[in-house]
């Protein structure tokens, strides 16, 4: 019985220890008694795990040993806080473990009052969290690499946010695009206009249509505008993947880049590939793609364009009586008098031959007759000195009116029958369709 009540009463008996010496001994942090110029006093076990300096190798040397860059380092301006405002500093510190690699301590820096006569004391604990931290740092690292290489694009890496209502806002600017069009990223994501407004002509509504098209079929976007940039207009061309968020806008990742000299090229093989090579003229297939462009326009208006076909007269005796040359000659000094005669934005194409095809853009029909007649009397009054004979040539011409909505080859049939009626009535003349002759 009274072994029971020996064990039971050694149970109860106080710890061996008490609990300031356990914590002393166990505590996981480094911990150091500093007096106010940051001498270290005392430590405990842990300071050698944690700093991986010997306990004896610390005291009385300054705790700035530790500092990352000793004297200069955080540690000694937490410090010198710390001192100066009595209040205790807590924060995370980079320090240098004794094998030289970076530590990152969770630290506080505690002032201790002491006795009446104010003899500051510190109380420094340091964890180490590194770690913790590891992932973070981890990542950090890799989007500092991935930021560098994006930086290192050339071009414009970014994300475009549509809300449900249409606005949009830049998620994303990469450095690039204070290269290509002179604006600072930052500028762009707080007002998406400084960027949109710079866009020429028509390309803002472009954009706007293209969207909204991407955003309903959700298919890839692709576009190319042109943008005021300090350097002049350039093109810009973006190319993105689309996707639907969680609240119903729609989200664009991609990039941008400056294709002027692609589009620049593109437009010289088009004129190459789309010009007449002996007048300079529209090709056949020239002036119907632009003819359709025209009508278009008219029709947005609800105007009626006028349209001619336009032939020299008796041009093949021109041709037997002073050769192909002559002819070639002729037909040159044609084009250059209908540039000279018709406003730059009508169309004139070379449909084959001696035959030739005009739209006039935005004309009545008087205007348009008095424009044609202009140019007829042009050719005629022209002098083609060719091997010291000064020669003259007339051109007809049948007129016809395209209705909104019309078909362009069937006006230019009629236009056709109303140059043949020409021919029929003696030539160097214009007829409308309707005209009886
Ligand atoms: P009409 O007044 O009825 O139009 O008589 P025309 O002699 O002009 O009529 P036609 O259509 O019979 O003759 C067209 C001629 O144009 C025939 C062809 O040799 C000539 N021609 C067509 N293309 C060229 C060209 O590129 N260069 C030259 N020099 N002649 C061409
Ligand atoms: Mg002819
Ligand atoms: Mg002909």
């Amino acid at each position: 019985m009274s072994r029971i009540l020996d064990k039971w009463r050694r149970r109860r008996s106080p710890p061996a220890t008490s609990l300031p010496e356990r914590l002393y001994a166990h505590f996981p942090g480094a911990v150091m008694l500093l007096d106010a110029h940051g001498v270290i006093l005392e430590v405990n076990p842990s300071v050698v795990p944690v700093t991986g300096h010997a306990a004896a190798s610390l005291v009385g040397r300054r705790v700035t040993l530790l500092d990352e860059q000793p004297l200069r380092g955080p540690l000694s301006r937490a410090l010198a806080d710390c001192v100066q405002q009595r209040q205790p500093w807590r924060g995370l510190l980079h320090c240098r473990h004794a094998d030289g690699r970076r530590l990152h301590l969770d630290t506080l820096i505690q002032p201790l009052a002491e006795g009446s006569h104010d003899t500051s004391r510190l109380l420094l604990i340091q964890h180490d969290v590194g770690t913790h931290l590891e992932p973070a740092i981890a990542d950090r690292a890799r989007l500092d690499r991935l930021e560098a290489v994006v930086t290192g694009l050339p071009g414009v890496v970014f994300q475009l946010h549509q809300a449900p209502r249409g606005a949009l806002s830049f998620g994303y600017l990469s450095e690039g695009l204070t290269a290509l069009c002179g604006l600072a990223p930052d500028a762009v994501k707080a007002s998406p206009e400084r960027l949109l407004d710079r866009l020429v002509g028509d390309d803002r509504q472009a954009l706007t249509n293209a969207l909204a098209q991407s955003s309903v079929s959700l298919e890839a976007f692709q576009l190319a505008v042109r943008i005021e940039t300090p350097a002049g207009v350039r093109w810009v061309e973006a190319t993105a993947g689309v996707r639907r968020d969680a609240e119903g806008g729609t989200l664009w990742d991609g990039w941008m880049q400056d294709v002027t000299r692609r589009k620049e090229a593109e437009r010289r093989t088009q004129q190459l590939i789309s010009t007449d090579m002996l007048t300079g003229m529209l090709n056949r297939r020239a002036f119907f793609a632009n003819g359709e462009a025209v009508l278009a326009h008219a029709a947005r208006q609800g105007r009626r364009v006028p349209v001619a076909m336009i032939d020299l007269d008796h041009f093949k005796a021109l041709n037997d009586t002073h050769g192909h040359a002559a002819g070639d000659i002729a037909l040159q000094r044609f084009a250059t008098t209908c540039r000279d005669s018709l406003r730059p934005y009508d169309l004139i194409g070379r449909l084959g031959g001696e035959e030739f095809a005009v739209m006039l853009v935005d004309s009545d029909p008087e205007e348009a007759w008095s424009v044609l007649e202009r140019l007829r009397q042009a050719v005629a009054d022209n002098e083609l000195v060719l091997g010291g004979e000064t020669l003259h040539f007339t051109v007809s011409m049948g007129m016809a009116f395209l209705d909104p909505g019309g078909d362009l080859g069937e006006a230019l049939s009629r236009a056709d029958h109303a140059l043949y009626r020409a021919k029929r009535a003696g030539r160097n003349r214009i007829v409308f369709p309707e005209q009886v002759t």
